[in-house]
């Protein structure tokens, strides 16, 4: 699906009567000046939005994503995704021509990840560097990242005897990364791989078993060692029912659970993907809002599953200029209809979106449901 896209905006827009999520409640109606491509603070001839009330939140991120092309990101914007943290994409021609678009979602990627010898991802037909053999080649293999311009780095981890990356493999990936001021997001998906991404030391670790609970102990070493989480609840609530094991799902939503009671940092993540000649089962965009449906069902408050998709994915990730609606961050809003705070489904009544500044409409699935309310006039002052 591709999104209608508005020409870009070049001057000031004022957005009158907005209740403002600021990251703990909404605020009394105000006015916020988007100027250029940021938040400002001067309305002086500015176009004017009136919003009747309704709500705008910081835009949306999705901290895992897979990329495929520009549709991507058109697809993410139109959904209010305005920041989309891949883990893992190639080649780096391509990640590299989906960086910085102007006015569209803003990426950041691992490119290549490290993956095992024999592991169920050495059949997705990844590149063979992917594949690192021993520490030596772990310290070229994160210098090779760098070059390319890798964000951060990725490694696929699985339980001891299941093909990954050795535990020698992984301490030196992280040990080379952190070297390069790297922050390593770890896959886990078992309680095995999870034990090792601690084990080996990486910062976040994405994915969250099914079918098995992560139990006191990990909970505990995540919070001690702090590690960030990011359970893309919509994949492996989707990878349940593929296997027809939707109970293996509660288990997930559990640890989750308790990752959160514990004081772990839960991010909000997804894993859409598009996978060329196999299904789509996590869809770019929309699914963001069902994450934060899932999350909130999990046993986060409604406030949490906001900060899960916006401050902190911001804060763990280094992103200083977004997350929060103030003055002088990049102007990716999305202005919602309802109260998401009463209700986390209001997050899909979206009525405008500004990526970087640059206004977009909804996609068409949420314009079907949501007529705008805001109206548009021009002033002089
Ligand atoms: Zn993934």
């Amino acid at each position: 699906m591709t999104t209608q896209t508005s020409p870009p905006t070049t001057g000031r827009t004022a957005l009158t009567g907005v209740r403002v999520f600021d990251g703990q409640e909404l605020s009394a109606p105000r006015t916020v000046v988007i100027d250029g491509s940021v938040i400002g603070t001067d309305p002086a001839g500015a176009r004017i939005v009136d919003a009747g009330g309704a709500v705008l939140l910081p835009g949306l991120i999705d901290a895992h994503i897979h990329l495929n092309g520009l549709d991507t990101l058109e697809q993410l914007c139109s959904w209010g995704v305005t920041t989309g943290l891949d883990m893992a994409t190639w080649p780096p021609a391509l990640v590299s021509s989906l960086r910085g678009v102007d006015g569209l979602t803003d990426i950041r990627s691992p490119g290549i990840p490290v993956i095992g010898p024999a592991g169920p991802h050495a059949h997705f037909g990844m590149p063979a560097e992917a594949v690192v053999p021993d520490w030596e080649a772990a310290g070229r293999f994160v210098s090779a990242r760098v070059v390319e311009g890798a964000d951060y780095i990725k490694i696929v981890l699985e339980a001891p005897g299941d093909g990954g990356p050795d535990p020698v493999v992984a301490g030196a990936v992280v040990e080379a990364a952190h070297r390069h001021g790297k922050p390593v997001v770890a896959h886990a998906s078992s309680r095995g791989a999870y034990a090792l991404a601690l084990e080996a030391g990486a910062d976040i670790v994405t994915h969250i078993p099914n079918g098995e609970p992560l139990g006191d102990d990990m909970v505990a070493r995540m919070l001690a060692g702090r590690r960030v989480a990011v359970p893309p609840l919509s994949m492996m609530q989707a990878l349940a029912a593929l296997h027809g094991s939707a109970d293996a799902f509660a288990a997930a939503s559990d640890s989750v659970a308790a990752l959160y009671r514990a004081g772990v940092p839960v991010l909000a993540g997804t894993d859409a993907a598009l996978q060329p000649g196999l299904p789509q089962l996590v869809v770019h965009g929309e699914s963001l809002h069902h994450e934060l449906e899932l999350l909130v069902a999990a046993g986060l408050s409604t406030v949490d599953a906001l900060r899960a998709a916006t401050v902190l994915p911001a804060r763990h990730f280094g992103l200083g200029d977004r997350g929060a609606v103030e003055p002088g961050l990049r102007a990716d809003l999305v202005l919602v209809d309802d109260d998401p705070l009463t209700d986390i489904r209001a997050t899909r009544t979206i009525e405008r979106i500004w990526c970087g500044g640059v206004e977009h409409t909804p996609a068409p699935a949420l314009r079907s449901t949501t007529p705008p309310a805001a109206t548009d006039r021009t002033t002089s002052a």
